[in-house]
């Protein structure tokens, strides 16, 4: 479970460097990656088609030609770390280049910093790449820089973000990604299998599927098939979790928005035989239908108790993650009862919870009713007790079991691995500390677990 500090919070997520030598002369690029792993897949993109056109990538300030920033600006606290990241790529290098969503307001970026080379706004790879060419022109070298099959990326290798779709079409009042990102584009499905493949190809393990609105993916296509190894392929969440699920790899799914057909994804997930991990992560935001209408939440009429019953007996092993704001606008003292009564009864495995903060532009800002700062306090306080107790028993409950885990990790002291339970970054870890010298990041291999305490187990290789 994560208690949400800053740099475990999607919109505050850890920058990204990456490191690479580059040859003597070469024109080279530093990035710095601000923001949620849908932007990390963007910085990763813009990396690659650089690398493909012969530029070096620099680990620090110093050593680049320029410096693209990543910017996130999905909160008030994510902008101001996003404009002090310019301020300080400035401050080192000098020649800064500005893309990610906080490019989507490049009047507020030059304001504070008006030496920046160029803004783009989000996924404008080709606004970046013209803007990095004007900087540092490129000057390839097709003996040396061949591309490496499946690109570069900031995560480590065995695992890999892949983002299925962008934007979204809700209007949740507390969210500026739509005005962002705009309306949901999805990708064909033989795009994200091709992309895919190419990964599992090139040794990654667990294929992490991201977008805005994973359930809705497909829907701006009309759900229309895409042709895939001699077969036609909808563009339909059940048939690409399908499909990638025969790749050979885990595959683990992000922001699933609770809607029926999420039904149709369980049976892939009780199935040994497809790589689709028993594990959602499903944002409900709140319980109580009258704070989920108030937010304008896509899924605000579902009975999600029932929902979650019935996916729990169909796949009785399945791993459920969700967020949650606190002291949304309006929300009364009985309201929030009703959201800790809910938890008690879903039994969530890990939780997230935001306390509500307000978003420049965001409609909520409007509403009636804000809730003071301590009372929000006091219910996150409360709501993190509940779900810590929960989610400490449902560890406890694993001790004796024996699981499947990847690697991560592995230093002087232990194999620091994950079970099909635990996604990178956001979820807690299983440790093993004896006998585990000959094992490698990226490794699958089956645990006995020994122990387990808060977030974390421990084990030893079965
Ligand atoms: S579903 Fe709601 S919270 Fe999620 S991106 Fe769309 S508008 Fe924002």
């Amino acid at each position: 479970m994560s208690t949400n500090p800053p740099d475990l919070r999607p919109d505050l997520a850890p920058r990204a460097r990456l490191g690479d030598v580059p040859r003597p002369g070469q024109p080279t690029i530093g990035m710095v990656s601000l923001g949620c792993p849908k932007a990390l897949v963007d910085s990763e993109r813009i990396l690659t088609r650089l690398r493909a056109e012969g530029y070096g990538i620099s680990p620090d300030y110093a050593g680049a030609d320029a410096v693209i920033v990543n910017t996130c600006g999905f909160l008030d606290s994510a902008k101001a770390e996003s404009l002090e990241a310019i301020g300080e790529a400035l401050k080192e290098n000098g020649r800064v280049i500005v893309t990610g969503c906080l490019g989507a307001e490049p009047d507020y970026i030059t304001g504070a910093h008006p030496k920046v080379l160029a803004v783009t706004g989000p996924h404008q790879y080709e606004q970046v790449l013209d803007a990095v060419h004007t900087a540092v022109p490129p000057d390839p070298d097709p003996f040396i820089d061949l591309l490496p099959a499946a690109g570069i990326r900031l995560t480590p290798r065995h695992f890999s973000y892949l983002k299925i779709s962008e934007g979204c079409n809700h209007k949740c009042k507390f969210c500026i990604i739509p005005d962002m990102r705009g309306r949901l584009v999805s990708r064909p499905a033989n795009a994200v299998l091709r992309e895919a493949e190419k990964l599992v190809d090139n040794g990654v393990r667990e294929l992490l599927v991201i977008s805005q609105d994973t359930s809705a993916y497909g829907l701006d296509l009309r759900h229309g098939t895409s042709l895939w190894k001699d077969a036609d392929v909808r563009a339909h969440i059940t048939d690409l979790t399908r499909e990638l699920g025969r790749l050979g790899a885990w595959v683990r799914l992000h922001y699933v928005y609770p809607y029926p057909h999420v039904r149709d994804l369980i049976p892939l997930m009780a199935d040994p035989e497809n790589g689709v991990l028993p594990y959602l992560d499903i944002p409900f935001q709140h319980a109580h239908p009258d704070v989920l209408k108030r937010m304008a939440r896509p899924a605000a009429a579902a009975k999600t108790l029932d929902e979650i019953a019935a996916w729990r007996a169909a796949c009785p092993d399945i791993t459920l993650r969700s967020t949650f704001i606190v002291g949304y606008p309006g929300e009364t003292e009985s309201e929030f009862q009703t959201l800790l009564d809910w938890l008690d009864e879903a039994q969530l495995d890990r939780v997230g919870c935001f306390k509500y903060e307000n978003v420049a532009g965001a409609r909520s800002n409007a509403l009636p009713d804000h809730v003071p700062e301590e009372v929000k306090q006091d219910r996150w306080d409360r709501f993190m007790e509940k779900s810590q107790a929960i989610s400490e028993a449902k560890l406890a409950a694993k001790v004796g079991r024996t699981l499947q885990v990847i690697v991560d990790e592995v230093d002087e002291d232990a194999a620091t691995c994950r079970t099909w339970a635990d996604a990178p970054e956001i979820d807690g870890n299983l440790f093993i500390d004896e006998g585990f010298e000959s094992l490698k990041a990226g490794d699958v291999v089956t645990v006995t677990v020994d122990e387990a305490g808060e977030y974390d187990l421990w084990g030893r290789l079965a």
